[in-house]
């Protein structure tokens, strides 16, 4: 469920009309829904409370400090990639001590700061990992709490750029070498051998990778648990979201359609996993990103002109790949819609942006309502992955991101002044 849907015939984010926050903000712009973070984090967090459980927010999908901190609000911690999120989960009131640290490239610093800041675990990927982490905790004199992140070779029939849980990835330790790498680990100095963690894939709509791969690994756990006295084990993140029908997706009807049987929902996810889980009495990780972020954004953006070649109809907007890659990056599909809805017939067009590039594109070959120069079309879905892959190419600015809750709306991000985008350079020595 989310909270974008037309009122009439304006499409609204809770109780505010998007054109209006267009008319204060301009475009691009992100737009949030308060209610459908903390709808979809409620959810979760509510199907899974047959075991004791702790979901780690992974912002890599939206890391907003705003985003953090209506999750930290409801009781999140955060799974974080590198110091600067562990930074700016500190910055938006978020607690380290309920933060995983993930990702292959950790660096000295990196390990030195997550210790100092008392991270709840560093999930290891790699044995150098290992024992550069126990090098930097004996420096600091400190106990570095870790899990080792598992491959279990589970293909999660996802797109390839996001399936992380086969050995074609760089990711975690495959699982027939994994209880020798604990044994080694558990030689080192320093280190506290905490739980084991997993992550397979993102975008699944099909509980079966997640429920083989638990079934897999869970024996594992309970071996090693045995051994080396685990507090967790984490079972990762990857539940997927509507991307096709979004915006149908926001009525409860729709939940108990036909259409949202393709779908996971919270409950379909624990009542496979929970039974799998509850027998190893430990504490439960989950690392949703996209489940949390992805359905409470939508990119808002303005038609500048219609384009009609002999073969196509292009719709040139105002936001561009720069903005949300997703499409150009994974051929992801956004249901784009109009701010003001349209009746009449649809014509297929190709939805653009302006970046020199036949990648900077958002849908090819859509039927779309007729617009023209100076409407307004809404992106839906696009709260994962989308603003924090934004860049400066072309010169853009950073759009900016409104959060709205209610009838409240707030900027959580201006958006980005032109003399900023150039103002970490500077000319040579040597130039007039
Ligand atoms: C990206 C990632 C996640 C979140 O994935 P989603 O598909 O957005 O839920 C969780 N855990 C790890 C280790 C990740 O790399």
């Amino acid at each position: 469920m989310h909270s974008f849907r037309y009122v009439g015939k304006e499409l609204f984010c809770e109780d505010v009309a998007i054109s209006a926050l267009v008319k204060k903000h301009g475009t691009p712009l992100y737009v949030y829904s308060d209610a459908t973070l903390t709808d979809h984090f409620t959810k979760l967090d509510q199907a899974l409370a047959p075991v004791d459980h702790m979901i780690c927010f992974a912002m890599k999908s939206n890391s907003n400090l705003a985003v953090i901190r209506t999750l930290a609000g409801l009781g999140s911690g955060f799974d974080v990639v590198s110091a600067g999120e562990l930074a700016r989960t500190i910055a938006a009131g978020g607690d380290p001590s309920k933060c995983v640290f993930a990702g292959v490239g950790k660096t000295e610093e990196e390990i030195a700061y997550a210790l100092k800041q008392g991270i709840y675990s560093l999930n290891v990927e790699s044995e150098a990992e290992l024992q550069r982490i126990s090098k930097v905790a004996v420096r600091l004199k400190k106990i570095a709490p870790i899990a080792i992140r598992v491959n279990p070779n589970i293909d999660a029939h996802t797109h390839a750029k996001i399936t992380t849980g086969t050995y074609e990835n760089k990711f975690g330790i495959a699982f027939e070498e994994i209880e020798k790498v604990y044994a080694r680990a558990a030689k080192l100095p320093n280190i506290r051998l905490r739980g084991l963690q997993m992550h397979i894939g993102s975008q699944l709509t099909d509980v079966a990778p997640f429920r083989k791969a638990v079934e897999k690994v869970a024996p594992l756990v309970e071996r090693l648990s045995r051994k080396h006295g685990f507090d967790f084990f984490s079972i990762g993140g990857g539940i997927g979201i509507v991307y096709q029908d979004a915006l149908a997706s926001g009525n409860a009807a729709w939940w108990s359609g036909a259409k949202a049987k393709g779908i996971l929902t919270p409950a379909a996810y624990a009542a496979e996993l929970v039974p799998l889980l509850r027998p190893l009495g430990l504490k439960i990780l989950l690392e949703p990103g996209r489940f949390l972020t992805g359905n409470s954004g939508a990119l808002v953006t303005r038609v500048e002109y219609i384009k009609r070649t002999g073969k196509k109809n292009f719709v040139i907007v105002d936001a561009a790949m720069n903005d949300l890659i997703r499409p150009a990056f994974y051929d992801s599909y956004h249901e784009i819609v109009p701010l003001t809805r349209k009746t009449g017939a649809t014509i297929s067009s190709d939805v653009v942006g302006p970046i020199c590039e036949s990648g900077d594109y958002f849908a090819k070959d859509r039927p779309l309502p007729k617009v023209g120069e100076g409407d307004y079309l809404a992106l839906l879905s696009a709260g994962a992955y989308g603003s924090v892959m934004g860049s400066n190419y072309n010169s853009r600015g950073l759009a900016a991101e409104v959060l709205v809750k209610g009838r409240k709306s707030a900027v959580v991000r201006r958006r980005q002044e032109l003399s900023e985008i150039w103002g970490l350079e500077s000319k040579a020595p040597w130039q007039k």
